[in-house]
């Protein structure tokens, strides 16, 4: 009798994998044709200095809204587009439309965009990186590549390359959700990074617990001693963000300072906020 059941629950698993499985490949086959059709956009969120809030860069995020499947988040199609193998196609074009949009920024602000743990197993993708650049005339000292933990420990010795052919060209690397998952201090002194970005996790724990303050006090005094910038993520009230500059965090970003918009919005707010423009309409006014 149990032996029935246990076979009949085999049955229901491998219904749902099929199920799943054929889930995964119809929305493969829409991101596919998205990227073709160009519907996958790419938003922009501000990184400011804490001391005075004003706007230093903005980091790229992913953003595809299907007219079928509705919003798909980037936690989902990312991570498709790496197990299917696409993952290449899909950030050049992010890079590509990152990159023009910050063509008409003022040149003061950065770009920080966001590197698949692939792409840094992927020989090409520095030479690629470079390539996209030079064909729009972007210059590299104002790109940062954020990166995760994971990506430079699955394949570190293609990680090692990848990062110094990046920053042999003047691009930056930040040091994406620190904190969380694999963190090995030691990971900081073995790979040349310039920055760090401080999970939102901690942020967000301010107010509730005494941990996360003494993490994030012992990450800055620790970036400060090695020489490397830090940004805390996920910033959402006047607290957290109050807490962080008496924490000595130079860098901030989170919804309480902006959450990502697109290029066109992201445009019309520096041209009422940036010092750069309003230089330009008075001189010109
Ligand atoms: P991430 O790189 O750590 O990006 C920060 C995430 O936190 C973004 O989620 C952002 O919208 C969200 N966020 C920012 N401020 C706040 C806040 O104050 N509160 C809260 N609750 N969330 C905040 P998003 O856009 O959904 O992206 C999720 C992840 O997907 C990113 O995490 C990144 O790992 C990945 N991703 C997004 N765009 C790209 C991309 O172009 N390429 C690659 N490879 N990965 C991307
Ligand atoms: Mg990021
Ligand atoms: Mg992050
Ligand atoms: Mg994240």
């Amino acid at each position: 009798h149990s032996k029935r059941r246990g076979r009949g629950q085999i049955t229901v698993y491998s219904r749902e994998i099929a199920q799943e499985m054929r889930r995964a490949t119809q929305l493969e086959q829409a991101l596919r044709n998205a990227i073709i059709n160009d519907n996958v956009d790419v938003h922009f969120q501000p990184i400011v200095r804490l001391s005075d809030n004003r706007v230093l860069g903005f980091e790229a995020l992913a953003r595809w809204n299907d007219p079928d499947l509705g919003f798909v988040s980037p936690s989902v199609f990312v991570p498709l587009a790496e197990e299917r193998g696409f993952i290449d196609t899909l950030s050049e074009t992010l890079l590509y439309k990152a990159a023009e949009a910050t063509l008409s920024w003022p040149r003061d602000l950065f770009l920080s965009f966001n590197l698949s743990s692939c792409q840094l197993m992927d020989t090409r993708t520095a030479t690629n990186t470079l390539a996209i650049l030079n064909r729009i005339g972007f210059d590299p000292q104002r790109l940062e590549m954020e990166i995760t933990e994971t990506a430079v420990m699955t394949s570190a010795e293609t990680a090692r390359r990848i990062i110094h052919d990046l920053k042999s060209a003047g691009i930056r690397i930040s040091l994406d959700d620190f904190g969380t998952g694999q963190s090995s201090l030691g990971r900081l002194r073995d790979f040349p990074f310039d920055k760090v970005k401080i999970d939102r996790a901690f942020v967000s724990a301010l107010t509730t617990d005494r941990t996360s303050e003494h993490i994030i006090r012992a990450i800055v005094t620790m970036c400060d001693g090695l020489g490397l910038e830090v940004v805390a993520e996920g910033i959402e009230t006047a607290t957290e963000a109050q807490k962080l500059r008496e924490f000595g965090c130079a860098m901030g970003q989170g919804y309480y300072f902006g959450k990502p918009a697109d290029a066109a919005t992201t445009m019309r707010y520096l041209k009422e906020h940036h010092h750069e423009f309003a230089l330009v309409e008075r001189t010109v006014g």
